[in-house]
């Protein structure tokens, strides 16, 4: 009898590759998504498998799987600071009332469940790197306030449901991920600056891109959360690749990556944009032996091939050209 796992926020972009994994290591999954910001496109090739089953349910209602349920993966949520303006009650409902759901069904199915939280935890840090020990430095009413407290009830919610009701919960903070799959109009600035040069059109860096981003390759970023959830270590953990730059260098790496000769051009920085983020890993590394391995020239690569494949369709289609909404007051 295969261990059955659900796997919310399927159709998205980690959870897709979660999904992979799993039934790539034997497991019966089920994958569940409201379609609000994933895409079909992205677990198609799943669809016909014994293996696996798709549920379309927006887990702020109350989820119901029939049988038994050994793992929960809750990997649904919006994700880019652009949905958190288009859907900002919607990302509040899914990080909490959704995770409210997903715990109570763990409950009752004495499963184990891994929430994905985030490195917003830590808000706009102002300790660097950020460590699972520090409190962070969040807007509570700015535009990622949303997301950020959302994750960070979530994390509050997971931890009691530990130790008041002895479930067994995971944590992981996720920092700044890209690869394939990713959508190539959330505004996030991997797919913003990949679909920016493949369309011929400048490239739009933030501010004076002195902020900095460490970038995790999906595959890294995936082995790190399959390590946590068999590991026996229930307080969060950070994973991501500590390697830091700028935004501004990271553009130009892009220029270079893409054989293109786009112009960067500057446009505001957004509100509550963290001036510096970078994982520090040494929890990874101690409890659970990970550490990330494929380079970002390397990893950059495999996903400029991937955004290469998409239909000249699918490319001009971009809902977000106007990034003054990104302005908020
Ligand atoms: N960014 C940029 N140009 C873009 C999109 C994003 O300069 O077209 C910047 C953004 O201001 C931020 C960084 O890139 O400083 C990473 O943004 P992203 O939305 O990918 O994720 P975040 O880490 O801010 O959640």
């Amino acid at each position: 009898m295969k261990k059955k796992i659900l796997i919310t926020g399927a159709a998205g972009f980690l959870g897709s590759h979660l999904c992979d994994r799993f039934l790539v290591e034997g497991y019966h999954v089920i994958g569940m998504d409201n379609l609000i910001t994933g895409d079909l496109k992205n677990i198609d090739h799943l669809m016909k498998r014994a293996d696996f089953e798709f549920y379309h349910h927006d887990v702020s209602k109350f989820v119901h799987v029939p049988g038994k349920l050994d793992y929960i993966l809750h990997f649904a949520s919006p994700a880019s600071p652009i949905d958190y303006l288009k859907i900002p009650i919607q990302t509040l409902k899914v990080g909490s009332l959704g995770t409210h759901n997903l715990l109570g069904l763990a409950k009752a199915k004495n499963a184990r469940i891994l929430i994905a939280s985030t490195s917003e935890v830590y808000g706009d840090p102002l300790v660097h790197p950020q460590k699972e020990s520090y409190y962070g430095n969040v807007n509570t009413i700015g535009p990622r306030g949303v997301y950020d407290e959302a994750k960070r009830f979530q994390e509050s919610i997971t931890m009691a449901y530990n130790r008041f009701h002895g479930l067994e919960t995971r944590i992981v903070r996720i920092f700044n991920t890209y690869g394939p799959r990713m959508r190539l109009n959330d505004g996030r600035v991997i797919p913003a600056f990949l679909g920016q040069a493949l369309r011929g059109e400048d490239i739009t860096v933030f501010g004076d891109g002195s902020q900095t981003r460490s970038f995790c390759y999906v595959d890294d970023q995936v082995e790190g959360i399959y390590q946590l959830l068999f590991s026996d270590y229930d307080l969060p953990v950070n994973i991501g690749n500590p390697h830091e730059i700028s935004i501004l260098d990271f553009a130009n790496e892009i220029i270079k990556l893409t054989g293109t000769d786009q112009k960067i051009v500057h446009q505001p920085l957004p509100k509550d944009d963290p001036l510096q983020r970078q994982p520090d890993i040494s929890t990874a590394r101690e409890k659970l032996g990970w550490e990330p391995q494929t380079h970002r020239e390397e990893g950059m690569k495999i996903t400029f091939d991937y955004f290469k494949g998409l239909t000249q369709e699918e490319l001009h289609k971009s809902e977000h050209k106007d990034f003054s909404q990104h302005i908020v007051k």
